[in-house]
């Protein structure tokens, strides 16, 4: 068996490659000329470091539509959400855990001089301006790699849409892998309230299984760490940050699968009731990138009970929540804390 990677020990290094709190600058992963570039449909901008994705509610037939980002950017923007909605990416060159299904290549999971470079916050605002205006998206999304390795991106990118007067036309998106508490550890009380009362801002954080055995299976990491996601979850509800969760449920053959669902909610609820409401099941899709790290089998395997177990929480959740709970815009899902 492959040994667990030591999360702690790896997000320290790669907290030290990756953000210069002196100059204002991270580390920035190339996207351009990298195997990743070969699933991208539109093609790379800002440099080679920015890249245009299209989030749609409605993807896939028989599974939970998926209304992240375009809920909660169309209510801060003023706009009807739409069935796609596009966002400019950025991404960070670290993360801390290796799932099997990253979309990333695991190359642009850790900083070198090939495939990254130091970009400052009003760098990136400034190359995102320079794309026309009918061109450009009205997301930024700052994802990764875990963005939270470097928690200053954030409010760096926050000053630096202000400073650019981009603020108000711009709904800023980050991702969140829920493994690292460095935002309270080396952000200052004026930079976590700079985060909090940011009006066009919103976090998803996403659990990686929903048990100890998938959440492993899925990320490379000790199943230890599984609980760690939901007492990070409940820090971040308490900055009071608009706030969703995202869940993958691939895992390996298991019994009693409605039984774990039902824990995974549990789980969630006892963080708040209405967490469920504002939780959305990501299907994991085979990218190229992937299927040169599982076989075809294992993904079929894996798809297989990842559907199993959207099921049995779609049933749950039906079970739990009223159909007018059911059918609330998730922006407009209240938690009851
Ligand atoms: S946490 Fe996200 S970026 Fe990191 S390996 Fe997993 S899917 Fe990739």
């Amino acid at each position: 068996m492959k040994p667990y990677i030591n999360v702690d020990l790896l997000s320290q290094s790669l907290r030290r490659r990756t953000v210069d709190t002196v100059n204002k600058k991270i580390r920035l992963a190339k996207i351009s000329g990298s195997k990743q570039e070969n699933d991208i449909i539109s093609p790379v901008n800002c440099n080679g470091f920015g890249r245009i994705h299209h989030f749609q509610f409605n993807r896939f037939d028989e599974w939970p539509v998926d209304p992240l980002p375009m809920a909660p950017a169309a209510k801060y923007l003023d706009i009807t959400p739409i069935q796609d909605m596009t966002a400019e990416v950025f991404q960070l060159a670290s993360c801390n855990f290796r799932c099997w299904y990253c979309f990333v290549p695991y190359s642009l999971l850790s900083p070198n001089y090939n495939n990254s470079e130091w970009k400052s916050c009003e760098e990136l605002v400034s190359m995102y301006s320079n794309i026309s205006l009918s061109q450009r998206p009205k997301i930024i999304d700052c994802s990764g790699g875990h963005p939270e390795l470097a928690p200053e991106w954030i409010p760096w990118m926050m000053e630096a849409l202000i400073n650019q007067e981009m603020a108000s036309s711009t709904f800023l998106w980050s991702d969140d892998n829920l493994s690292t508490d460095f935002m309270w550890r080396y952000l200052t009380d004026d930079q976590l309230e700079l985060i909090a009362s940011y009006p066009g801002y919103a976090r998803v954080a996403c659990f990686k299984g929903f048990d100890y055995e998938s959440f492993s299976y899925n990320t490379s990491a000790s199943p230890e760490l599984y609980d760690r996601q939901f007492d990070l979850f409940s820090r971040l509800l308490d900055l009071q940050i608009d706030l969703y969760a995202y869940v993958t449920f691939t895992s390996k053959p298991l019994s009693n699968i409605t039984d774990k669902i039902n824990l995974f909610i549990d789980r969630l609820q006892s963080i708040d009731p209405m967490l469920p409401l504002r939780t959305v099941p990501i299907k994991i899709l085979p990218f190229g990138v992937t299927l040169t790290r599982v076989s075809d089998l294992f993904m079929k395997e894996a798809d297989k009970w990842q559907t199993i177990a959207m099921r049995a929480w779609v049933d749950e959740l039906q079970k739990r929540f009223s159909s007018q709970d059911l059918s609330l815009n998730i922006s407009e899902v209240r938690f009851s804390g």
